[in-house]
This record gives C-alpha cells, sequence and structure tokens, in this order.
C-alpha cells in the first residue's frame, strides 16, 4: 500500500495541472506536515504571501484528497519559515528550470491559423529600445517588402529576448498585408521532426514535404541552433534554402548565439544563414523594461503600484520572459488576495523563482552605499539623508544614488525610502547623473574610488 507520503505527493500532482501557472509555485513548495485521527490533513508553506496564494485552494485541494483516501478530509495551512536555509543559487535555478519546462508541457495550445502563426505576436506589440531598434526596422522592412529587401536575416540573441514573438510578428504582418503569399513558419525542431517522420515513409510523403516548403514565399525558421548535428535535415535544408532564394521568397531565422558560435553546421549551410544580414537583439534597459511592463500589465488588467513595477523592472533584466512572469503572477497575488503587494512579497516571489542571483541582498546594503559615499565626499549620513541643497551635499547625495542604483541594483523605490525622498526624484537623479558621467571624468572616477572603498569593506 501507498504511504500516505506518495498520496499526497499524487494529488499534489494532479492539483498542479488544475490550478494556474501563476500559483505552481506556492503550491510546490506545499509540505505535508501530517494527517490526523479526525481526518485533519496539516500542510505547510514558507511564507505569509503563499498564504495568502494557496488558501484560496483549500476547497479544491480538499477534494482532490479526500477522493484519493476515500474519506472526507479537512486541510489546514500553516506557515512555516524554513529554517534559516536561504536556497543556493543552484538549487533555485534548478527548481526553475524544472517548473518552468513543467509549465511549457501544460501550455494551452496556442491558437493555429493555417500558417501556424500565433496571432498575438505581432509587430506593433513590441516594444524596441535601443537594445532592439536595428532588428525592429529591419524586421519592418522586411515585412513591407518581402524577399525584395534584405534577404534572408538571421535575428539572434538570448533566451526571452523577443526572438520568436519578431519573427511571427513578421509573418503576422505579411499575412494580413499580403494574403495572397504563403508564410511557412517552423521551428528547427518540428522542422527536423517533420524530416525524420518522412523519410521513413513513402517516396510521396517525402515529394510532399519538399513540395510544401518549396512553394513558400515567406520562410520562418525558429531557433535554428537546433539543427546541429542533424547532418541530413542540414542538407534537405541547403536544398530548399537555394530553391527559395532563387525564387526571391523571404527568409528569416533566429538563433540564440551568433552563428560564428554555431558548431556543427555544415560550412556551406552557415554562410547560407550568414549570406544576408545579421541582426542582434539584446537585454533591454531599464526605460524600455519599464514600457514592456506596462503594456504586459494593460493586456493583462493587471494593476501594479508603480513602486512593484520599478522593483521588477530594476531586478528582472536579462529575459522578458521572466519580466512578463513577474507581473502575471504579482498581478494573480493581487487579484486573489484583494490586498496591495508590498515589496517584501515582489522580493520574495523574484528570489526564490526568477532571479536570485541578481538581487542585490548579498552584496551592498544602502547604508554601507551611503555611509562610504558620504566618507568619500566628507559628509555626514545625516546629510546625505537631509534635504540640504549645498553643493558639495548634493553632489555627494546624487553619486550615492547613481551607485546604488548601478552597482548595488537597489530600487528607486527602496533607495527613496532610505533617503525620504520620493521615487521620482530618484529617478530624476539617476537620469542626471547618468549623462554627466558620461562627460565629468572627476564624476568617473570618484564612481570607481567609492566603488573599490565598497568592496575593500
Ligand atoms: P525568445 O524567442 O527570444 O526566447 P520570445 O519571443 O518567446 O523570446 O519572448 C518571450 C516573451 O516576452 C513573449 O511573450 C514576448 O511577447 C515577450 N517579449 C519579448 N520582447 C518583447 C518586446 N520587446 N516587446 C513586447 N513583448 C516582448
Ligand atoms: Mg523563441
Amino acid at each position: 500500500m501507498n504511504s500516505f507520503e506518495e498520496i499526497w505527493l499524487d494529488c499534489k500532482n494532479q492539483l498542479l495541472n488544475n490550478i494556474p501557472p501563476s500559483v505552481e509555485k506556492p503550491f510546490r513548495m506545499l509540505d505535508l506536515k501530517s494527517i490526523n485521527d479526525d481526518g485533519v490533513l496539516t500542510l505547510s508553506c514558507p511564507s505569509n504571501f503563499y498564504h495568502s496564494l494557496v488558501k484560496e485552494y483549500i476547497p479544491q485541494i480538499e477534494n482532490t484528497v479526500s477522493e484519493a483516501l476515500n474519506e472526507e478530509i479537512k486541510v489546514n495551512i500553516v506557515v512555516e519559515k524554513p529554517s534559516g536555509s536561504k536556497k543556493t543559487t543552484q538549487e533555485t535555478i534548478e527548481n526553475k528550470k524544472t517548473l518552468n519546462s513543467s509549465s511549457k508541457e501544460k501550455k494551452p495550445a496556442e491558437k493555429k491559423i493555417k500558417s501556424n502563426l500565433n496571432k498575438k505576436y505581432r509587430l506593433d506589440n513590441f516594444i524596441s529600445g535601443d537594445n532592439s531598434a536595428f532588428a525592429y526596422e529591419i524586421a519592418q522592412i522586411i515585412s513591407k517588402n518581402p524577399g525584395t529587401s534584405y534577404n534572408p536575416v538571421l535575428i539572434y540573441g538570448g533566451v526571452g529576448l523577443g526572438k520568436t514573438h519578431l519573427l511571427q510578428g513578421i509573418g503576422n504582418y505579411i499575412e494580413e498585408h499580403n494574403s495572397d503569399k504563403t508564410v511557412i513558419y517552423t521551428t528547427a525542431e518540428s522542422f527536423t521532426n517533420e524530416f525524420i517522420s518522412v523519410i521513413s515513409k513513402d517516396i510521396n510523403a517525402r515529394t510532399n514535404f519538399k513540395k510544401k516548403y518549396r512553394k513558400a514565399d515567406v520562410l520562418l525558421i525558429d531557433d535554428i541552433h537546433f539543427f546541429e548535428k542533424k547532418e541530413s535535415t542540414q542538407e534537405e535544408l541547403f536544398h530548399i534554402f537555394n530553391e527559395l532564394y532563387d525564387r526571391e521568397s523571404l527568409i528569416v531565422f533566429t538563433c540564440d548565439r551568433p552563428i560564428t558560435e554555431l558548431k556543427n553546421i555544415t560550412d556551406r549551410l552557415k554562410t547560407r544563414f550568414t549570406r544576408g544580414t545579421n541582426v542582434d537583439l539584446k537585454p533591454p534597459e531599464y526605460e524600455t523594461r519599464v514600457a514592456i511592463a506596462r503594456q504586459k500589465m494593460k493586456n493583462l488588467g493587471v494593476k501594479l503600484s508603480p513602486d512593484i513595477v520599478d522593483f521588477i523592472c530594476t531586478n528582472v533584466k536579462t529575459n522578458v520572459r521572466d519580466l512578463e512572469g513577474a507581473i502575471t503572477t504579482l498581478g494573480a497575488a493581487l487579484k486573489i488576495t484583494g490586498k496591495d503587494i508590498k515589496i517584501e512579497d515582489a522580493r520574495e516571489y523574484l528570489e526564490s523563482w526568477i532571479v536570485p542571483e541578481m538581487l542585490h541582498s548579498n552584496k551592498f546594503t544602502l547604508n554601507e552605499i551611503f555611509s562610504v559615499t558620504a566618507n568619500y565626499f566628507n559628509v555626514s549620513l545625516v546629510d546625505m539623508k537631509s534635504s540640504s541643497r549645498k553643493s558639495h551635499i548634493s553632489v555627494a547625495r546624487q553619486v550615492g544614488i547613481y551607485i546604488a542604483v548601478k552597482i548595488g541594483h537597489f530600487s528607486q523605490t527602496e533607495i527613496g525610502t532610505f533617503l525620504n525622498k520620493d521615487h521620482t526624484s530618484i529617478s530624476y537623479t539617476y537620469n542626471k547623473l547618468s549623462s554627466q558621467i558620461e562627460i565629468d571624468e572627476s564624476l568617473k572616477k570618484a564612481v570607481k574610488e567609492i566603488q573599490i572603498k565598497l568592496e575593500q569593506n
């Protein structure tokens, strides 16, 4: 017979398949504590914040467990903070990986249309900043003149930076404005699997495969790094490429790194990939992250306070998908609890789920940053926190703010609270100093020297 622990794990898995992804994390953190003779099952969760999210689902948990045990069970969830054990980054990353992959598995089938494009990815809802300006411009040009301007085009960049969004945005634009064009979107993985399945079938299947791709006016292939080591698929693609290229069909690829870094791709195919225009997507800057966050909130009908948006955008820097994840979950928490989300809640979520290695909690405190900076400029910490506008105090304060944002990765709200100032004035000072520092060598030197002192502290 199964131990109750096994039964609980089964129930938990069942529940995980039936709850919104936004509460997946707190659900996974639910631990079995005990079950008593009166049929009361006690579970624990690590924080009040998580408790507020999962308690809404107690009836669902009760039903699932009652059914599994064939008796009526009542559920009680208690908050039990983990005993001082902060997860290691590695553990957290691994956790994140499993969660990410499972949420991927459960992702509902995306709305498919004949070309396989997901309608939600559009050029006009792609927010472009300095990080993506060139790629975005090329995407717009080729969408308006498919095949006759830049061709082929390769978009490369790290995970979650908008490659698929841009690629499908191109396809959707062309379909809407040029309905006679045959647009084919596929991932390198699907293309490979499709090819493998036809080679084992009769000759007709293979001919149909070739025909299908060769009739594309627009061929969009996502994640071509997947073609590494797949020699026969590469060979097939090479021939398709040549034919489409000669016919001036538009060909766009995406890759998670520059082509030069791809291994095990035949040279002749590599040359084809790089023949045209290569553009990259870099992680967005703070202002672009805020613009993206605002757009996602609007789309999702989520209203997070400016402080929380600032906090998220300060910490989630390298992956727009994570930025979306943070907004979705905190938005769901807001809806479920009906209470404002506090910075501590947001921190807890981000730390354990999205960017453990980026949060500043382990580097310098605000107190250290402002004390060392005050010392450097011969003023006191009290001066720093005061509203004095004396020029030497102002400069010290401004440099402190710059360092707290840039090096300490503190959000403008946190700095504002520390200095008794509004976060907009922190934002203003930071932007002002960011441009000044470009031209003022003495400021640059001060920041460098203070950073060294902080490191030595
Ligand atoms: P990649 O293919 O590079 O891994 P995706 O295109 O899947 O990344 O993007 C991840 C998520 O982030 C998607 O939901 C996408 O809509 C969103 N996203 C990425 N970049 C932007 C942007 N610049 N503007 C709006 N949404 C974006
Ligand atoms: Mg992608």
